[in-house]
């Protein structure tokens, strides 16, 4: 394996906002109008880069145009942490990437996430399907415990999104648990010892499935990552104002947002 394993992750946040946007359709809100590029988000997605891998984590509505933004040229695997509709509508756009490599990509996540896919985008994954070309597929993945992709060990996270248990996913030190309102114990002890977590939160007001500011600063205080990087932000959160009321080693997401761990 020699020096597999062991190199740098390059982190690109491709999106930061919540399940409307910002800004939201047909909204005149100061966030919504703000100049600051920082309030301006697509909905939640991260690429994850090691040696020459690619790994994408969830593939929402705006997909296709954070591939152009962000110059993705190659996927390798996506990772999903649940099938809410700003996380899985843009998987039509990595058929691309198989056409381009003329090979399938696998598509982790958990039985229930899988299920809902191969039902969503049946001739994305149904090799029997009439409606496709020999053009290879995508290719869905079970899975709950730690596994190797391409010399990394993956460890999935259970999340409790409000009452649907969902999956934030740890490589190496870096952990992305996005859509959150509640991390289990066993989920503390796997984030121990983090350098970067990113973590949903949403707004300022309580949420029955999501994080607000006050309770994923005290997750994150909790968890004691080096640095966290809220994401998954509505349109209540100014990011300038924010952030500057919020302690050094947690920062807010934007799109855009790019760092090594
Ligand atoms: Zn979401
Ligand atoms: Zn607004
Ligand atoms: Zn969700």
């Amino acid at each position: 394996m020699g020096m597999s394993g062991s190199g740098k992750l390059k982190i690109t946040l491709m999106g930061t906002g919540t399940s409307h946007g910002i800004p939201m359709i047909a909204c005149k809100c100061p966030v919504c109008t703000s100049c600051d590029s920082r309030d301006r988000r697509y909905r939640c997605c991260a690429r994850v880069e090691f040696e020459d891998k690619v790994l994408i984590i969830d593939t929402p509505p705006e997909f296709r145009l954070q591939c152009l933004t962000y110059d993705v040229v190659k996927i390798d695997a996506i990772l999903f942490t649940h099938t809410h509709a700003d996380h899985i509508f843009g998987l039509d756009d990595t058929r691309r990437f198989t056409a381009i490599y003329d090979r399938a990509i696998r598509c982790y996540g958990s039985a229930r996430t899988v299920a809902s896919l191969k039902s969503i985008f049946p001739y994305a994954f149904d090799r029997e399907s009439p409606m496709i070309s020999e053009r290879p597929q995508l290719c869905a993945v079970e899975v709950s415990e730690s596994f190797d992709l391409f010399g990394r060990a993956i460890i999935p996270l259970e999340l409790y999104h409000g009452r649907l248990s969902i999956l934030g996913y740890r490589i190496g030190n870096f952990a992305y648990c996005t859509d959150c309102s509640e991390i289990p114990e066993a989920t503390y002890d796997k984030l121990r010892g983090l350098d970067t977590l990113v973590l949903g939160a949403l707004r300022y007001t309580p949420h029955p499935t999501h994080f607000n500011v006050e309770a994923a600063l005290a997750a994150a205080g909790r968890i004691g990552a080096r640095q966290t990087y809220f994401t998954h932000i509505a349109h209540e959160i100014s990011h300038a104002d924010l952030e500057s009321r919020l302690p050094r080693h947690i920062r807010l997401g934007f799109d855009g947002l790019s760092f090594e761990v």
